[in-house]
């Protein structure tokens, strides 16, 4: 399927706050990690649902982030073209900054089914203004928007009390009451990144409140939870369970990425680098004389490539596995 709007995307989510299945929301910023993942998401006739952050358009768009979320959207869109299943493309951590540069013309080009608006780190009154502005930008649209409450430590953050790092139930009703948000990614003591220092408590009974407390006020909404790279199966599947429809994926992929390019150029690394003493000019070929030749099987890039996206198909498959949406897809 061409990838879909929010229209469709609300289906999905309805279906999952319903069946208590979570989408599995992954990150990309170029095609080795986006290829593993929508394999694996074909494979357990799961809806794929791709997010980028800034820092991945504008890697994409070598510094420009619109060029690059073109880019990124439009490989989606061919890519996935002769899937069997519903896909969706996410807008992941706009700040509000980056509302005119970013979300307007992502709005009007029809590149994206739902954006996140993350204004987390300002106060709740501005939070709530900044995302509200968001939701009458993007519903004309019929885009979805996500909204955040509650700061989701991360490697380089500065806030030291761990109070902040947990959504009040009561502030969440407001929240939603207030803007209109679509999605709430909530804040239940996952981080960011590979976690340094402390960890956080994971409270699954706040998913499981928060839940509650929108459902008895007639304002269900999809839980968000970000920073899940890191957990258990078990702690995925309780959060699920609590109210959590979309789970993103980040860091897994990018270890998973790095690991696999580690192991295949440390096992081949003479096959691709003169032995000591040799030096091999990439231009003329020229071995200082000598008859040494590196192993075009070995640094085509594709053939560590195809290795990343076989192991990212892997780690997938597992991840969609644990939110409980394989054989769920609305083309199902
Ligand atoms: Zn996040």
């Amino acid at each position: 399927m061409p990838y879909l709007g929010g229209t469709e995307l609300a289906q999905v989510y309805r279906r999952a706050q319903g069946e208590r299945f979570a989408l599995v929301a992954s990150n990309f910023a170029e095609p080795n990690t986006l290829l593993g993942v929508l394999a694996a998401h074909e494979e357990m006739q799961s809806d794929l649902l791709v997010q980028v952050t800034m820092g991945a358009v504008k890697y994409a768009g070598s510094g420009k982030p619109l060029a690059g979320l073109r880019a990124l959207a439009r490989y989606v869109q061919a890519a996935a073209g002769e899937a069997k299943i519903g896909v969706f493309v996410n807008l992941d951590h706009v700040t509000p900054d980056g509302v005119d540069a970013f979300i307007r013309p992502a709005l009007a080009e029809g590149l994206c089914s739902s954006v996140m608006i993350d204004a987390s780190a300002l106060p709740f009154a501005d939070n709530v203004h900044a995302t509200r502005a968001v939701v009458e930008l993007a519903h004309p649209y019929g885009v979805l928007v996500e909204g955040e409450l509650g700061v989701i430590k991360g490697v380089e953050d500065h806030i030291s009390s761990d109070d902040a790092f947990y959504t009040d139930p009561d502030q969440a009703l407001e929240f939603v009451r207030e803007t209109g948000v679509d999605l709430l990614a909530i804040s239940v003591g996952t981080e960011h990144g590979v976690s340094v220092g402390h960890e956080l408590v994971l409270r699954p009974d706040l998913a499981q409140a928060i839940r509650d407390r929108l459902r008895a006020a007639s304002v269900p909404r999809p839980l968000v939870l970000h920073g899940a790279s890191g957990l258990s199966a078990d702690q995925i599947r309780t959060l699920v369970e609590a109210g959590v429809c979309k789970v993103n994926k980040d860091t897994t992929y990018q270890y998973v990425y790095a690991q696999t390019a580690a192991r295949f150029f440390g096992k081949n690394e003479r096959e691709i680098l003169p032995p000591p003493g040799v030096t091999f000019d990439p231009i003329t070929f020229d071995a200082g004389g000598g008859t040494w030749r590196p192993n075009k099987k070995l640094f085509d890039p594709r053939v560590v490539g195809k290795q990343i996206q076989d192991a990212i198909r892997a780690v997938a498959a597992e991840v969609i596995a644990q939110a409980g949406s394989g054989g769920r897809s609305i083309y199902g």
